[in-house]
């Protein structure tokens, strides 16, 4: 009964758990992006190859991915606009003590029924979170009794 990664406010067996066991298809890109989202959350790499398309990652490749999931703490996942073939969301998290956010405007494209992750345009955003304001995490606590203990100076 846990909620899920994906913040969409659903239960995670009802949101991005079947998708990511592969038992129902994402029907929509958004939908697709966010169990992508919930799949870094949990360092399922797998899943994340598996719908990418047309790239088969590198060992190397694979080993960065599998690292910047586990590692990361990740805060929380704003979708930002979205069309039938396009999502551009922010992702929040914290990596080696230093808070991140990853603003993407992705492509997704639908081959054979299946809508997988092409490529995206990474935009460069500022993150400066006010450490008397509710954490991005939506713990309900301020940041700086939240996700800010776990930045390092
Ligand atoms: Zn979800
Ligand atoms: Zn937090």
């Amino acid at each position: 009964m846990r909620p899920c990664y994906c913040k969409s406010g659903l239960l995670f067996s009802q949101c991005c758990e079947p998708i990511l066991k592969v038992e129902v298809v994402a029907q929509t890109a958004l939908t697709l992006m966010k169990s992508r989202y919930s799949a870094y959350c949990l360092g399922d790499v797998n899943y994340l190859q598996a719908t990418t398309h047309d790239h088969i990652w590198s060992d190397e490749e694979l080993k960065m991915i599998q690292d910047w999931a586990d590692n990361s703490f990740w805060q929380h996942l704003e979708i930002v606009n979205s069309s039938e073939d396009r999502v551009e969301f922010k992702a929040y998290y914290i990596y080696e003590g230093k808070q991140h956010v990853h603003h993407e405007k992705s492509v997704f494209v639908k081959v054979n029924d299946m809508w997988k992750y092409v490529d995206g345009e990474i935009l460069e955003d500022k993150i400066d979170f006010l450490r008397n304001e509710k954490c991005i995490c939506q713990s309900g606590l301020k940041y700086k009794r939240c996700c800010f203990l776990k930045i390092k100076a």
